[in-house]
């Protein structure tokens, strides 16, 4: 019997999100308070975190019952599908680099490969800040605001901005600590505690003391590595099947949530950071892939476009890390030894768009609060967005708690940061997306300038045919 030829994953993770943004858009515009209340629900949001007093709702109807289910299934398919990523990102990291380094048995080309991915990474990160900066001073998406709007932005969020500016300051540390937490002190410890780039450094030691053994006794282990990254690869794809309907429900939840009024009164703000985020996508990632690397675009595009939808929906480069690094292997070619490396690290320190997004949200807020900012607080904004933007986790909405120590740098209004919050999360989704694609653009640039890209060995699940 002829196989049936099933759609190519990135089809149907994007029917997914079609379908999300539709049903989301639909539950945003028909759902209000007066709907709630029509089920007997005064106070939604104590109903919906299951802390609603007896007396803050008249006898919650069928409908509140059902509603209340949907939303917590909802939420539960996204966390399943994301818990399982993050079940598998530590594993995957750990056994593909020990194998990737030490089959590689050359440190001098470790030593290349590292420099040159970390002068990619800080480069591209500082033209991504030079684009949101010199984009946000065109357009001026701040300047002329409607006061009330302000007055009434600031009123809504600034309980919640307070929060993340405790949490900003919390997380503020020194370079010298930063350079020494490289190091893990226990490797265990860090695996535990999902440190990312102190796995990379205990995997990346580990590879290179295995190499250097004699090889009768380093093969069963480097076998036994290599082994346990090949099933863990099987594990991602048995996760993806899922990929659609998570992408829908994780999808929905935004989109029912968004205030579409707060979008509307931040859409010259929210439109600059999205097309810095594009020119970044489609003009100098474009540029760089076919100048360093000789890599289409269009190949490379099709090849990723899961780990960046998945990045979108999630909002969380971590989550999307195993995705990303399958997308890369399996439909780019880039070999394991230099995707295991490159891709952790730059899920963890690459992040084009959240310093793209931290430098128009900082122009903005100046501009919010007539602020005129020097060249030199503008180029201030750029060393500090660079440091910001690699200390910001790769977890939803860590971009706008480290915007808190960029506007310190130069003595802008933390309290600004309520203005953005109402659209930090659609603003988050984007950002990530270019995150990703910027991590697996170095790493294409590196994999064909290491050896080349191989060949597609393993398809990818969706050229799998149903068996
Ligand atoms: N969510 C982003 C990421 O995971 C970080 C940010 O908030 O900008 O890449």
């Amino acid at each position: 019997m002829m196989a049936k030829k099933r759609l190519a994953l990135h089809w149907t993770i994007l029917i997914g999100l079609a379908l999300g943004v539709g049903v989301g858009l639909a539950i945003n515009l028909m759902w209000d308070e007066s709907t709630w209340a029509s089920t007997g629900i005064d106070n939604p949001q104590a109903w919906i975190a299951g802390t609603s007093l007896e007396s803050e709702n008249t006898a919650p109807s069928f409908g509140a019952h059902a509603a209340l289910f949907l939303r917590h299934l909802n939420a539960f398919v996204g966390d399943l599908f994301l818990r399982l990523l993050r079940f598998i990102a530590v594993p995957i990291v750990l056994f593909s680099l020990i194998a990737g380094v030490a089959s590689l048995n050359d440190t001098r080309a470790l030593g290349r490969m590292g420099t040159k991915t970390l002068g990619l990474y800080l480069s591209t990160t500082a033209i991504a800040i030079t684009v949101g900066i010199v984009l946000a001073n065109l357009v001026s998406p701040g300047a002329n605001f409607n006061e009330e709007t302000k007055q009434y932005l600031i009123g809504k969020y600034s309980t919640d901005a307070g929060a993340k500016i405790v949490t900003g300051h919390a997380n503020a540390k020194s370079g010298w600590d930063a350079a020494l937490d490289i190091i893990p002190k226990n490797p265990f410890t860090a695996l535990a505690e999902t440190q990312m780039i102190q796995i990379v450094f205990a995997a990346l030691l580990i590879g290179i003391g295995l190499s250097m053994i004699p090889k009768k006794e380093s093969d069963p282990i480097v076998r036994f590595f290599q082994g346990m990254t090949d099933a863990v690869i099987k594990v991602v794809h048995i996760v993806l099947l899922i990929a659609p309907i998570a992408v829908f429900a994780l999808i929905v939840e935004q989109i029912a949530d968004l205030g579409l009024d707060v979008l509307a009164a931040l859409a010259k703000y929210s439109i600059t950071v999205v097309l810095g985020l594009a020119i970044m996508i489609f003009a100098v990632y474009p540029l760089i892939l076919r100048s360093l690397g000789g890599v289409p675009f269009a190949a490379f595009l099709r090849a990723i476009s899961p780990a960046q939808l998945l990045a979108f929906s999630s909002s969380s480069s971590a989550a999307t890390l195993p995705v990303t690094m399958d997308c890369c292997e399996n439909r780019l070619g880039v070999k394991e030894e230099v995707s295991s490396f490159v891709l952790p690290l730059g899920a963890t320190i690459n992040m084009d768009g959240t310093a793209l997004y931290q430098g128009v949200a900082a122009i903005f807020i100046a501009q919010m609060f007539a602020v005129d900012l020097s060249i030199m607080q503008q180029i201030t904004i750029v060393l500090t967005t660079t440091v910001a933007s690699i200390g910001t986790a790769a977890v939803p909405s860590a971009g706008i708690v480290m915007l808190v120590i960029v506007l310190e740098s130069v003595g802008l209004p933390v309290e600004g940061i309520a203005l953005i919050l109402g659209v930090d999360r659609i603003l988050d989704m984007c950002r990530t997306s270019c995150n990703v694609t910027g991590d697996c653009m170095v790493a294409a640039v590196i994999g064909s300038t290491e050896g080349g890209l191989h060949p597609v060995v393993e398809p990818a699940l969706d050229e799998h045919p149903p068996t």
